[in-house]
């Protein structure tokens, strides 16, 4: 129904938008029967009726089209529309040799290069068609040469407007992308020139909003401080200059002037006042200045002032600017004008300073925050996987980079283990193990000490991982020790393309998320040990009675729901006293791991083995019912019997009973299943020991 409703709809919107183009056709086909060719009849009513319904439909869909905004499908209606009326006129004038045909190529050349893509060769096509026709069936013209020549004039000017059109378009948009691109690069140009960025904390991160607001403050306070002066000391220019990163080259970084004749810079350095200025350090000026003097170097031909003095900008001792200030009265500077100079210097100085201390409060301030919220979420993290995950996470946001790693060394075996890759080839190193070598991962763990110690990584020379296992195309690098009471533990990598991606700052932010970092692996692995000695049995290393008990509820209520079989065999070694007795205590837990052993080597692997106490060992079979588990009892006896235990008094060999019983056929507790195992059990003692029994 939908699907009939939504057909009709666009059968109305395509009528709709159509019947323009329809009526345009009907109005077309008036000038094949040559309806405008002059003395083929008398003008009258009928003729006045077509212009008049040319310029309604011409006016009704110019408008719609500015109403709706203009589409291919009405340009190309306008397109035909004018076209008509243009062929019209010139039909009226006398045809192909009339004064106005040529009227037909404009109009051509015009409604191509107004629409777009397939509507724009679409019009040169109608044109191309119209034009043909209106002069072989209304003017009755059949030349071939005149109707060929036609033709190609239409095509050639339309395709070629269309094209110029359209290269006129992608230009002017190339040219607004290169200014937008300008400008971003203006705004990062200034950042530099500031020095907002801090030698020390040198990395590109995403904060060049804060850097663009940084620029506008400190704009806002030097053109305040420069007009000051320009007022008060009535100057003509007051300029201060500051010299770029390249060295031997000055730009203008802000201007007060009367002048038309500064010019944008960068200015070299030259021989001339400024110059002198900005090599000695020292204030230059100049009074009397002749005519024609050519030493100023922002001024874009001679200067036309009278004096000049130039006062360097020195932050400790370092040329950070030179602020210079002319007259074009004859009145030279003096010692008290020549202080106030002096003194703005300072005034300049600060803004940057003020600046450059709240970007750096800023970024700390965020590094800060972030490794509060991180150090409260690894507070609660009781996984090891959780930590990693959190502690990667933590890394990106204080450092962004394109490769990081957590790596654990194990002291038993002397070894190195990727735990947890992410970003660029993860894969490739997540789980590498590797030995105690002499790669910086084995360094920083054995040292205790960041590495390397620039953040520059030469992935030729230097080694992360393994040789065979490098990592490419960093050129960043900082491995920090995890170290958690003392211990050393593993590391943090963080590795970047960009160069200089890690400063001091994000480098000690880093390494106190690697204390935290460290303390909570250290946490979640004692928590994990902590749960396994609570759930194992210390002699055997299987599971204890506890956890067999919650295992067999939780196993119980699936069997239950989705109604399985689960069973549970019960062994108690024979005449087990007896070998206490003769062989020792000690030679009576070997043979207690022995069993151990046998039974987890024998069952599967979604049986739970546990010892329940004693010499009393249980396992518990999902998705098994008697028969299955009465096969597994009797591996479990015939292994036993086959097992050798060596004691001081020669080899010792045990036999077990072992009594099977199943839910739900036999029990349909959990406690009830016990008790039919224990029934059978005493069977099997019962009937002479080393055997399997049932309920
Ligand atoms: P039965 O064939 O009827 O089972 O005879 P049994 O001698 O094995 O009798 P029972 O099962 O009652 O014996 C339990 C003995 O297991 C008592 C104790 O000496 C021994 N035992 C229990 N726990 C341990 C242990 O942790 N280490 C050692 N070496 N022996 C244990
Ligand atoms: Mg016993
Ligand atoms: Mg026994």
């Amino acid at each position: 129904m939908t699907a009939l409703v939504q057909a009709a709809l666009r059968v109305r919107r395509t009528a709709r938008s159509a019947w323009g183009l329809a009526a345009a056709f009907l109005l077309a086909a008036f000038l094949l029967a040559g309806f405008f060719v002059p003395g083929s009849r008398e003008l009258g009513w009928l003729h006045l009726s077509w212009v008049v319904a040319w310029i309604a439909l011409f006016g009704h869909r110019t408008h719609n089209a500015y109403r709706q905004g203009a589409d291919p499908r009405s340009a190309f209606e306008l397109g035909v529309l004018l076209l008509v009326g243009v062929q019209a006129l010139v039909q009226f004038r006398g045809g192909i040799g009339s004064d106005l045909y040529p009227l037909t190529f404009v109009a051509v050349a015009l409604v191509a290069s107004f629409a777009v893509g397939l509507a724009g060769i679409g019009v040169v096509v109608f044109a191309l068609a119209l034009g043909l026709a209106t002069a072989f069936f209304g003017e009755q013209i059949s030349d071939p040469l005149l109707l060929g020549v036609n033709a190609l004039f239409i095509v050639c000017f339309g395709a070629l407007s269309h094209l110029f059109t359209r290269a006129e378009i992608v230009r002017v948009r190339r040219k607004s992308d290169l200014e937008l691109a300008a400008q971003k690069e203006k705004v990062k140009d200034d950042t530099r020139l500031f020095r907002l960025v801090a030698p020390s904390s040198d990395r590109v991160r995403d904060e060049e909003r804060l850097y663009e607001t940084s620029v506008q403050e400190v704009r806002q306070a030097l053109y305040h401080a420069l007009q000051l002066l320009h007022r008060t000391l009535d100057l003509h220019t007051c300029v201060l200059l500051m010299p770029s990163d390249e060295a031997e080259q000055l730009c203008i970084a802000e201007l007060v002037t009367n002048s038309d004749d500064v010019a944008d810079g960068p200015f070299a350095l030259g021989a001339g006042a400024v110059g002198a200025a900005v090599r000695r350090k020292v204030t230059a000026s100049l009074q009397q200045i002749r005519p024609g003097y050519g030493g100023i170097c922002y001024y874009r031909g001679p200067a036309s002032v009278r004096s000049f003095i130039a006062v360097p900008v020195l932050e400790r001792g370092h040329l950070r600017a030179v602020l210079c200030a002319d007259r074009v009265i004859d009145r030279a500077f003096g010692p008290e004008e020549e202080e106030l100079l002096r003194d703005s210097t300072s005034h300049i100085l600060r803004a940057f300073e003020n600046e450059r201390v709240f970007v750096q409060l800023e970024s700390a301030k965020r590094e800060q925050e972030t490794l509060y919220r991180v150090s409260q979420a690894l507070s609660t993290a009781l996984t090891q996987d959780v930590v990693m995950e959190l502690g990667l996470t933590a890394a990106k946001e204080i450092a962004p980079h394109d490769f990081a790693a957590i790596t654990e060394y194990q002291p038993e075996g002397r070894r190195h283990v990727v735990r947890r890759a992410a970003g660029e080839r993860a894969l490739d190193f997540q789980g590498l193990r590797f030995r105690d070598n002499a790669s910086l991962t084995a360094m920083v763990v054995k040292n205790r000490h960041y590495l390397p110690y620039r953040g520059e990584f030469d992935s030729k020379q230097q080694v992360l991982f393994t040789k065979k296992a490098k990592l490419k195309a960093m050129e960043s690098l900082l491995v920090l020790p995890l170290v958690a009471c003392e211990e050393p533990i593993g590391t943090l990598i963080v590795a970047a393309k960009a160069s200089g991606a890690f400063g001091t700052s994000v480098r000690e932010t880093l390494q106190a998320l690697a204390n935290q970092l460290a303390v909570a692996m250290a946490n979640a692995r004692s928590v994990r040990l902590l749960e396994e000695l609570a759930t194992t049995d210390g002699l055997t290393g299987c599971l204890n009675k506890r956890a067999l008990l919650d295992h067999m509820e939780q196993k119980l209520m699936a069997a239950q729901r989705f109604g399985r079989k689960l069973s549970l065999i019960v062994t108690d070694l024979d005449h087990f006293k007896a070998v206490n007795d003769t062989y020792g205590h000690a030679a009576g837990d070997r043979v207690l791991k022995e069993l151990g052993e046998v039974l987890r080597r024998v069952k599967r692997e979604t049986d739970i083995v546990a010892r329940f106490g004693g010499e009393e060992f249980c396992v518990l079979c999902e998705e098994t019912d008697l028969r299955g588990a009465q096969l597994l009892a009797e591996r479990v006896r015939e292994e036993l019997e086959k097992t050798e235990v060596l004691t001081e008094l020669g080899p010792l060999k045990v036999t077990a009973s072992l009594g099977v019983a199943t839910f739900p056929d036999h029990a349909s507790t959990a406690a009830d299943l016990f008790v039919q195992g224990d029934k059978a059990l005493y069977e099997a003692k019962h009937r002479g020991r080393n055997q399997v029994c049932t309920v």
